[in-house]
């Protein structure tokens, strides 16, 4: 079968970044910054996806109406690219995230996107860029797939016209000066999602009314949000752009512990892998709902030995400390838990290729 990524016609950049310069990027990796020399580009028109190119990357032209620009139809998604000791490319569990990609465009009325597409637009734009994939350890190519509407038309209808896109960008070690906890803002003055609104969708919108709580907590010294249900403003749902996990204990065993999924919160693609991985490691994983009384309290009596975030950006960031109006809650001293850590090993170890990928989660490039 040919290679999705043959769907593409593919543009080469006349002026690329020279190699020289292109190692310096890679050796002072400035995530989100820095991107590849190209991007995949896939337009919507007369209701098919057409144009499929990988091109030069560069700024898009729109008509200033725009519907994106108004009404704000955009959705997005992340994975990475990860080189392997022999030198090849390979996704991360990216049908997982064309998945994903699909139903955020049907809660946003947007049209679906067909897998070669999605699968093809990663393997062509990786091929073209595999130079600009870092091979350090923690280091990846991160990918930004995201669709826009762009109908240049002012009626609050949805559009008729779309681009869909991906760029990429190196993504060295998240935390350079070594992995340590975070602190954490419980916010009971903003909700992040509503039951029927746009929770489970990885939508711009969601985004943009995170980042006035997301100032708030860093108003308290925190730095993340944890977001609670709009109903109650109780049971726990996520941190900031990351799914939560609380280490419990069945006798000895480690019990990792997630909010189940709501429809308000994002069902994130490492949260599932970890909740596949914790049997692997002897643990059990469990999804239900999690009070935050509740959850304060078995921090308290030690119950709860850990508490940690997961998402594809850090892979897992321990939570050290929990703040709210009127309490202060420190987990595990404020320091690494080894249960996180055990989880973030065996995560990155199949993603780098150290560790066999017993689960068929690597996707390899075809680098031609
Ligand atoms: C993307 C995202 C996550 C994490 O999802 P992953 O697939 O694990 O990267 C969690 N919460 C929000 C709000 C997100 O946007």
């Amino acid at each position: 079968m040919a290679s999705p990524a043959s769907l593409f016609k593919i543009t080469p950049s006349t002026n690329p970044l020279p190699a020289a310069e292109r190692e310096q990027k890679l050796k002072a990796i400035q995530f989100g910054r820095v991107f590849t020399d190209h991007m995949a580009v896939v337009s919507y028109r007369d209701g098919k996806w057409q144009d499929a190119e990988v091109k030069p990357y560069g700024p898009l032209s729109l008509d200033p109406s725009a519907s994106v620009l108004h009404y704000g139809q955009a959705i997005f998604e992340g994975f990475k690219a990860y080189r392997q000791p022999d030198g090849s490319v390979s996704l991360f569990r990216p049908e997982a995230n064309w998945e994903r990609f699909n139903r955020s465009a049907h809660r946003l009325a947007m049209p679906a996107i067909p897998q070669d597409v999605f699968i093809g637009a990663a393997e062509a734009l990786v091929a073209l860029d595999q130079a600009w994939v870092p091979s350090g350890s923690g280091e990846s190519l991160y990918l930004r797939p995201f669709m826009i509407a762009t109908d240049p038309f002012l009626g609050v209808r949805p559009s008729d016209e779309y681009l869909f896109l991906i760029i990429a960008s190196p993504a060295g070690e998240y935390f350079p000066q070594g992995l340590k906890p975070v602190s954490v803002w419980a916010s009971k003055e903003y909700v992040r999602a509503a039951p029927g609104g746009t929770g489970e969708a990885k939508c711009a919108g969601n985004y943009a009314a995170s980042l006035l709580a997301q100032a708030e907590a860093k108003d308290h010294g925190c730095d993340q949000v944890i977001w609670l249900d709009a109903i109650q403003r109780e049971l726990i749902e996520e941190m900031g752009g990351m799914n939560l996990f609380f280490v419990y204990r069945d006798g000895g065993e480690p019990v990792i512990v997630t909010p189940a999924l709501t429809g308000t919160l994002l069902p994130g693609i490492t949260r599932l892998t970890l909740l596949s991985l914790a049997a692997d490691l002897g643990y059990k994983g469990e999804e239900r709902r999690l009070p935050l009384s509740d959850v304060l309290r078995d921090i308290q009596s030690g119950a709860i030995s850990e508490v940690f975030a997961c998402g594809t950006a850090a892979v897992i960031t321990p939570v050290g400390l929990i703040k709210g109006r009127g309490f202060e809650q420190v987990v595990n001293n404020n320091e690494n838990g080894p249960v996180a850590m055990a989880l973030r090993d065996a995560l990155l170890g199949i993603q780098r290729g150290t560790a066999p990928d017993t689960h068929g989660w690597l996707h390899q490039v075809p680098l031609a």
